[in-house]
């Protein structure tokens, strides 16, 4: 006879699932482990989300979905789309993580964030068809039952969340994985690696990636305009409208000295305001006719859809966004008088990295104008068809008082004079 020793006292976790959910007598599919527990259901119908949604068709099966409270043609059992969710929730972090910077309160930073993950993924996201935030929890705890398990830490279910990605440079903590990739990558080309940085690497070896998600066609017959100040009370012809010629070109944010491309706006109206004219200026306005469709990137809103496409690269698709809306930004910004030529030097590297994708050119908003602007590397695809002059009458200012010492300073500077403010406070 063998003799059995009781090493240690086994601690058995019952997972009291059942008494949460409505009993299904009527279904015969139920999915049950060890024979005891009835895993609660969910339905493609409980997700907002085209990926989520189509994932469950595939694998489902009829059922009774315990969210909704009705049967469904596709059911599945919440946990099955745990790997989906990982690198999505993995983009929060529990609030009491966070560390205040010198200075801050950190009962304001814990008041700034008051969602529960499941509110932070709707807000975000818009991952689930009910607004009903218990309903959300109740699923996102079902997904996720058993919390050592999975590789945030577990109290993202109990606390308030925030996203580690987002810019909240206020919150200097080491936990925020947030990068300002922009402010990276102008420092490296501008004061270290001009033609072949180093930093970012992802972006640089997949940029058609990034671009997949903001391609955008210009049909052909699509009509654009572009304006020359008319120094002389003359009209410029078609054949003077084109792209200015290579000696003539001048260091700009979308092209270097020596390379010339076509800038043109999407009305007229944005046309004549990009020129920056002054009252009384006569300008002659051309309109230019797409004859050969171009595919342009459009930087003016880049959206990656839905989060649950790309795995576990999907931190890296939200930090390049920003440099995408970053690139928009630095494109629409009006150029002023005291710029540094140097600051030209990342909009033009990222839009000959565009350029090198063999695209067409780029759309970016317009701070001028009502329309948009357009940047085309090569303008054999459009036509000037007609020019005609207008007259300035009216130019409207708006402004607002400003720090002097601030205005007139590069944002590196900026920052510099801030934090020693700060430290004299
Ligand atoms: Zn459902």
């Amino acid at each position: 006879m063998p003799l059995l020793v009781l090493l240690e006292t086994r601690q058995i976790i019952v997972y009291e699932l059942t008494h949460k959910y409505k009993k299904r007598e009527k279904d015969k599919s139920l999915r049950r482990i060890g024979g005891i527990i009835n895993m609660p259901l969910c339905c493609d119908c409980c997700f907002n989300d085209q990926t989520l949604k189509e994932f469950i068709k595939e694998k489902a099966k009829k059922g009774y979905c315990d969210f909704c409270e009705t049967e469904r043609e596709y059911c599945i059992v919440p946990s099955e789309l745990q790997d989906l969710f990982y690198p999505v929730v993995n983009l929060y972090a529990p609030v009491a993580e966070l560390e205040p910077m010198k200075g801050e309160e950190i009962g304001y930073i814990k008041e700034h964030y008051e969602d529960f993950l499941w509110e932070m993924l709707q807000k975000d996201w818009k991952v689930f068809c009910s607004n009903n935030s218990e309903v959300n929890e109740k699923l996102i705890r079902t997904m996720f039952p058993n919390t050592e398990k999975i590789y945030y830490p577990s109290e993202c279910l109990d606390s308030h969340v925030y996203n580690c990605f987002e810019n909240q440079t206020k919150y200097f903590s080491d936990k925020i994985r947030y990068k300002n990739w922009w402010k990276l990558l102008t420092k490296e080309i501008k004061h270290e690696n001009r033609f072949f940085p180093k930093i970012q690497k992802w972006f640089l070896e997949n940029p058609d990636k990034l671009f997949s998600f903001c391609v955008k066609i210009l049909d052909e017959y699509s009509i654009f305009y572009r304006t020359r100040i008319s120094n002389i009370s003359r009209k410029f012809s078609c054949d003077e409208m084109g792209k200015p010629p290579l000696e003539k070109t001048i260091n700009n944010r979308g092209n270097p000295k020596g390379i010339s491309y076509l800038y043109l706006a999407s009305n007229e109206n944005t046309a004549v305001s990009e020129v920056k004219p002054y009252i009384n200026d006569i300008v002659t306005v051309g309109k230019f006719i797409v004859n050969n469709e171009l595919s342009v990137i459009d930087l003016r809103n880049p959206q990656i859809g839905s989060p649950f496409k790309y795995g576990e690269e999907l931190e890296y698709y939200i930090e390049n966004l920003s440099l995408l809306k970053s690139l928009d930004s630095e494109l629409s910004r009006p150029v002023n008088a005291s710029r540094n030529e140097l600051d030209y030097l990342p909009t033009q590297y990222l839009c000959e990295l565009i350029k090198s994708k063999d695209y067409d050119g780029l759309i970016y908003n317009s701070f001028l104008g009502d329309g948009y602007n357009i940047l085309i590397y090569n303008d054999n695809k459009l036509k000037c068809v007609e020019t005609w002059t207008v007259e300035v009458k009216n130019i409207k200012h708006e402004y607002q008082k400003v720090d002097h010492r601030l205005l007139v300073l590069d944002e590196e500077i900026r920052d510099l004079y801030r934090i020693r403010d700060k430290e004299n406070e």
